[in-house]
């Protein structure tokens, strides 16, 4: 009988593959509904100053405005069906937008930083396209930041060394996302021309924890060095903002400060001073 259970064990493995599959063209589906109808919308989170709990930027976070799902299970999708290149130009086309906005309202002049996915290499325009926009809105350089992950370094090096340099030369500062997660992340510090390291949430999680904190105090330590500013992401309570205070890390983002705002929210927090 031993024949007839691995029979039925194919196909059940069969079938989990075939709902997966049914699911991400489900998925992709609704993506380019989303963008095709504009369906798509950003949110704000807060960067703050660990010391002072000023407001120093915000990273742009999209979501689909009719469907609950996480970009942690869409963008992957984005990428690989390659929607990833329309849906990065409206993230950055919105970004721009909005900062266009807030400067004429005189509201927020803080940089906003842009996801950029390592799949958006293949946008040979991007570039072109980014400093058009910035020029046709009056936004500066300053006023945005790119966001990349390692995984950049999967794709072609070389090009990707070029497509860093050219942002620099237009003067957008780079943050490497996601610090902690990767594999070579402490040796890729030496030669990225990257201006900030966000710290991973599970980083975070593991390093601030009493017994490990040298580790951390290291790391950033490390960072400054380099002469790179440090983001610590996720972080949720007082005790491991107190911690990162002690080791000097520059900024803190996550859930104690604030979760990801609605454009109307952002606009109108400047500090959290009242949480220190
Ligand atoms: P990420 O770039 O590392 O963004 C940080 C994620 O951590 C966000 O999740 C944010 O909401 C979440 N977060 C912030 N503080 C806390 C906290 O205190 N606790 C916890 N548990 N989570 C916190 P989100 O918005 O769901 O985005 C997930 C990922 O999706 C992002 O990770 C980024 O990799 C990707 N993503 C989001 N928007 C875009 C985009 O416009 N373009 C691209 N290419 N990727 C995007
Ligand atoms: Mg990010
Ligand atoms: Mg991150
Ligand atoms: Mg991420």
């Amino acid at each position: 009988d031993a024949k007839n259970s691995g029979k039925s064990n194919y196909k059940f493995f069969n079938q989990k593959m075939t709902d997966k599959l049914k699911e991400k063209i489900q998925i992709e589906t609704t993506l380019r509904e989303a963008i095709k109808k504009e369906e798509l919308k950003l949110l704000y989170q807060p960067q703050v100053c660990g010391l002072t709990g000023k407001v120093v930027g915000f990273e742009a976070l999209l979501r689909l405005k009719f469907h609950p799902i996480s970009p942690a299970i869409f963008i992957p999708v984005a990428e690989e069906a390659g929607i990833i290149i329309d849906m990065g130009r409206w993230v950055t086309k919105e970004v721009i937008k909005q900062i266009a906005v807030w400067k004429e309202k005189g509201i927020n002049t803080k940089p906003v930083a842009i996801n950029f996915s390592a799949k958006q290499l293949n946008d040979f325009k991007y570039i072109d396209f980014l400093e058009d926009l910035l020029k046709k809105n009056n936004v500066t350089p300053k006023d945005i930041e790119i966001e990349i992950t390692e995984s950049i370094f999967l794709e072609n090096k070389q090009e990707t060394m070029i497509f860093l340099n050219n942002l620099k030369a237009l003067g957008i500062k780079i943050a490497l996302d996601d610090f902690g997660t990767g594999y070579s992340s402490l040796s890729y510090l030496t030669f990225l021309p990257v201006d900030k390291i966000k710290l991973d949430k599970s980083l975070n999680d593991k390093f601030l924890q009493l017994e490990n904190i040298a580790v951390m105090e290291s790391i950033i330590s490390l960072a400054h060095s380099l002469n790179l500013k440090v983001v610590a992401e996720g972080i949720e309570d007082i005790e491991q903002h107190e911690r990162l205070k002690l080791v000097k890390c520059d900024y803190i983002q996550g859930y104690l400060f604030s979760k990801p705002l609605e454009v109307e929210e952002a606009e109108n927090i400047h500090d959290y001073r009242f949480l220190l």
